[in-house]
Parts: structure tokens; C-alpha cells; sequence
């Protein structure tokens, strides 16, 4: 296994313990359970923030919301 594959294993893996931690609360894992995301990120220098639901849990913040969707 190169340096590479090693490297990508272990973000897939880090990946996974985020997805299960996110499922354990009950949270999107997208948003973090805030059902929206904020671009640009806050501390840009822009006056304003563009806010968009989620696509993955449609704004609801919710893990069991986005299972339902991804049929
Ligand atoms: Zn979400």
C-alpha cells in the first residue's frame, strides 16, 4: 500500500466515524444537524451571508430526515 492509499484510507475512515457520529445524535452530517449551510463562510470580507437549506436533510438538520431521501 503507498503513502497515497494510506492517506485516502484514513480520510475515508475518518469520514465514517463522522457519518456515525452524526447518526448517533440524529444529525445531518452535511450541515452538522443545522439544516443550512452558510456561503461564503462567516468572516469573509462580504457584507452579507448567502444562506441555503441543505439539500441532504431539506433544511430539516435531522440523520433519519436524509435517509428517507436517498431511496
Ligand atoms: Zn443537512
Amino acid at each position: 500500500m503507498g503513502i497515497i492509499q494510506a492517506f485516502f484510507n484514513w480520510r475515508e475512515g475518518k469520514y465514517q466515524e463522522h457519518l456515525e457520529a452524526m447518526y448517533e445524535e440524529d444529525k445531518c452530517p452535511q450541515c452538522h444537524g443545522k439544516g443550512y449551510h452558510v456561503y461564503p463562510p462567516v468572516g469573509e470580507f462580504i457584507p452579507y451571508n448567502h444562506i441555503f437549506d441543505c439539500a441532504g436533510c431539506e433544511g430539516l438538520g435531522s440523520y433519519s430526515k436524509r435517509d428517507s431521501t436517498i431511496v
